[in-house]
């Protein structure tokens, strides 16, 4: 099976993908994530994706398709993958189909997650995560259960993403608007989108999710 968890900054794609992975066996491909970890490791994409993830701005669709078409072909080992982040414009969309055909891989399930802009702040800026197994966290929404150490790794050192303050928070939201949001129609039209109502808590969206995915 293979998903596309579509919807704004701070909507909790990430934290719906963790669960997701694990309950049906994905692997997560998060172009967010990738991105880090090629600022962290100071590669040329690294170097020119870096001021534009500080800014809020999407990093050009080229560098984003050559990057994710690598990880969709090397992507074995699970029984299919979870697209988070991606696509984010109608060009990826478009790009991503071509890879998809090319591949004979097709997308099960298209979900959108809804959220209130004043939500996704909230979410956005109480967020943590292990600095050693990446996994998320919040402030108030979702602690460790020990407090100061990681659930899943037992790691005791946390980070934040430099980009999760009020101003790039700002452009991003805009960038989803204006440049994300238009993708929706494409699926709609494919008569392959289903939106999901993310308010609530995690538990909540979680079981809203899989009944849209065991609804088939
Ligand atoms: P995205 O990947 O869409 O940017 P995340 O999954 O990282 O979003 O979630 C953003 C923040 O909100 C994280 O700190 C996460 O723990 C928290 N979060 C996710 N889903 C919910 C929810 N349903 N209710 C409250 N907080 C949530
Ligand atoms: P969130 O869902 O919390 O906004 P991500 O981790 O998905 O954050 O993305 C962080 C930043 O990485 C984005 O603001 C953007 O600059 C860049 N980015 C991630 N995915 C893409 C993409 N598919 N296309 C363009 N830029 C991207
Ligand atoms: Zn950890």
């Amino acid at each position: 099976m293979n998903l596309i968890l579509l919807g704004p900054p701070g909507a909790g794609k990430g934290t719906q993908a963790e669960r997701l992975q694990d309950a049906y066996n994905l692997v997560q491909l998060s172009t967010g994530d990738m991105l880090r970890e090629e600022v962290k490791s100071g590669s040329d994409l690294g170097k020119t994706a870096k001021e534009i993830m500080e800014r809020g701005d999407l990093v050009p669709d080229d560098l984003i398709i050559k990057m994710i078409s690598g990880r969709i072909d090397q992507n074995s080992g699970g029984d299919g993958i979870i697209l988070d982040g991606f696509p984010r414009t109608t060009a990826q969309a478009e790009a991503l189909d071509r890879m998809l055909d090319e591949k004979g891989l097709k997308m099960d399930h298209v979900i959108q997650i809804t959220v209130d802009e004043d939500a996704v702040v909230e979410r956005i800026s109480g967020r943590f995560s292990c600095a050693k197994c990446g996994m998320g966290y919040h402030d108030h929404f979702k602690k460790p259960k020990v407090e100061g150490v990681c659930d899943k790794c037992g790691s005791t050192e946390f980070t934040r993403r430099a980009d999760d303050n009020a101003d790039t928070v700002r452009s991003r939201l805009a960038a989803y608007r204006e440049q994300t949001a238009p993708i929706l129609p494409y699926y709609e039209a494919k008569k392959a989108l289903k939106a999901v109502d993310g308010m609530g808590g995690i538990d909540e969206v979680y079981a809203r999710i899989k009944a849209v995915i065991e609804e088939g």
